[in-house]
């Protein structure tokens, strides 16, 4: 045992006794891949530091916030500037116009004939992802008059209730069916579909059509590692949805603002005619790494929300004036030379990555959605949950531990998606790429 496993064997011990399982968020507890999670206490740029001062390469960046890398000095700055005049008025702050205003003009696009989309009216701003689904959910029940809501297996969409039937993330690294503590009948309000099977969709609305409220979907799935949407699928979504009077929410808490300016829609729309989701919900890059999140979308849903409308939603930190400061450096600075940055470092090392496996005989699928990729450990090219479930996932503990030693911080479960940032230089990258035999051979023993 070197010593900074030492030192953060005594952090772990010491946190278990004060912390349920010593953790605030249980994929941190490096269950799936085992050994002892790094206790982190700095990190800067695409490194991370632990406890002991060892130096790590992230993949991680906090599950995507650092898009820009960690502690970027204009966002440090932004946040200690906010901070110097007070951390938290309970009141409205000029700074949450403008974050709004900022996601409402980046998302959106110039249709095939000329006309600008931009499905975001309205944006309202809470602290986590959770909460912004949580409060989509409520706002279409509460819109459409309607109970029911579609779910597709392996998507998560954070830890409400009725939400972590067969979700992916955490719940999937630990192969829950879901999460105990949910009411029955709570959880029968959530109908759950295999992926990018439009048929099921349909069938589900044949059948019980009139009673849902909507459809949530990732935007591009990247709870059970990446598994992006088959073409059209989303727009499918939404042409069935609004057939039966349903809306569709599109999660983009982890797409959106990192796999393009305007999120996973946005390429989408680029790419053909723009779909129309009626809610978006947003989270991570939004905040820069402070608690930001949100959602937004058509002016007559989201009026809908108090004080304007009957559903409630609030919080005592929404709009936070730090967090603020945060989220809109962060937007700032994700300029499309960052995108195309992300872009190409992906590209390189999806291809290293792939290449590693292939020199060691390991089956693998090369998972990608814009920049954010991960690997599944099989030869054939996932579509749904139970692809993804039947790969070789044992192969990932070994390859994440020969990265790790390798001073490399990969997520620590097969079901998370790898996450580059502004800051991967070449220096970063060639140390992942070098890391990168050793651990392709411990995956294939
Ligand atoms: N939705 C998606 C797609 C996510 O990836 C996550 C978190 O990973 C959430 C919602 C929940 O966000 P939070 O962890 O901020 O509650």
């Amino acid at each position: 045992m070197n010593d900074s496993q030492h030192v953060n064997d005594e952090l772990f011990e010491r946190a278990k006794h004060a912390i349920p399982g010593g953790v605030n968020s249980p994929v941190r507890a490096y269950g799936s891949v085992g050994g002892t999670p790094r206790f982190l206490v700095r990190a800067e740029g695409a490194h991370v530091y632990d406890a002991d001062g060892t130096d790590y390469v992230d993949l991680v960046a906090s599950w995507g916030p650092a898009i820009l890398g960690h502690a970027e000095p204009s966002v440090v700055k932004a946040v200690q500037d906010a901070a110097a005049l007070g951390l938290s008025f309970g009141a409205s702050t000029p700074s949450e116009t403008v974050l709004a205003e900022l996601v409402e003009r980046r998302v959106s696009a110039v249709g095939p004939n000329g006309t600008d989309v931009r499905p975001i009216e309205r944006l309202r701003l809470v602290s986590t992802g959770t909460e912004a689904t949580m409060s989509a959910i409520r706002l279409a029940r509460g819109f459409t008059g309607r109970d029911l809501l579609i779910k597709f297996a392996g998507h998560y969409h954070g830890h409400s209730d009725g939400l972590l039937a067969a979700a992916g993330s955490g719940v999937a690294t630990m192969a829950l069916p879901g999460s105990a503590g949910v009411p029955a009948p709570v959880a029968a309000q959530t109908l759950v579909l295999p992926y990018n099977d439009i048929e099921a969709v349909s069938a589900a609305f044949a059948e019980h059509g009139d009673r849902i409220a909507g459809i949530i979907v990732e935007a591009a799935a990247a709870n059970m590692g990446v598994l992006a949407p088959q073409p059209g699928y989303n727009a499918a979504l939404a042409t069935i949805a609004h057939e039966h009077g349903a809306l569709l929410i599109l999660d983009e808490v982890l797409t959106g603002f990192r796999v393009s300016s305007g999120g996973y829609w946005k390429i989408e729309a680029l790419d053909g005619p723009a779909y129309q989701p009626d809610l978006f919900t947003f989270g991570k890059v939004i905040g820069g790494g402070m608690p930001v999140a949100a959602l937004g979308g058509r002016a007559d849903v989201m009026e809908y929300l108090a004080p304007t409308g009957p559903v409630y939603q609030a919080g005592t930190l929404s709009g936070n004036p730090v967090a603020m400061a945060a989220g809109i450096a962060t937007l700032q600075g994700a300029t499309p030379a960052v995108y195309a940055h992300l872009d190409s470092t992906a590209d390189v090392l999806a291809a290293e990555v792939s290449q590693a496996f292939e020199r060691e005989g390991v089956a693998h699928s090369v998972q990608r959605a814009g920049n954010l990729f991960s690997f599944a450990f099989t030869d054939a090219t996932p579509v749904d949950y139970a692809d993804v479930q039947a790969q070789d996932a044992w192969r990932y503990p070994p390859f994440f531990h020969a990265m790790l030693d390798a001073g490399v911080a990969l997520p620590p479960s097969v079901f998370e998606a790898w996450f580059v940032t502004a800051a991967h230089d070449d220096a970063a990258v060639n140390r992942i790429i070098d890391a990168l035999p050793a651990a392709a051979r411990a995956a294939a023993s």
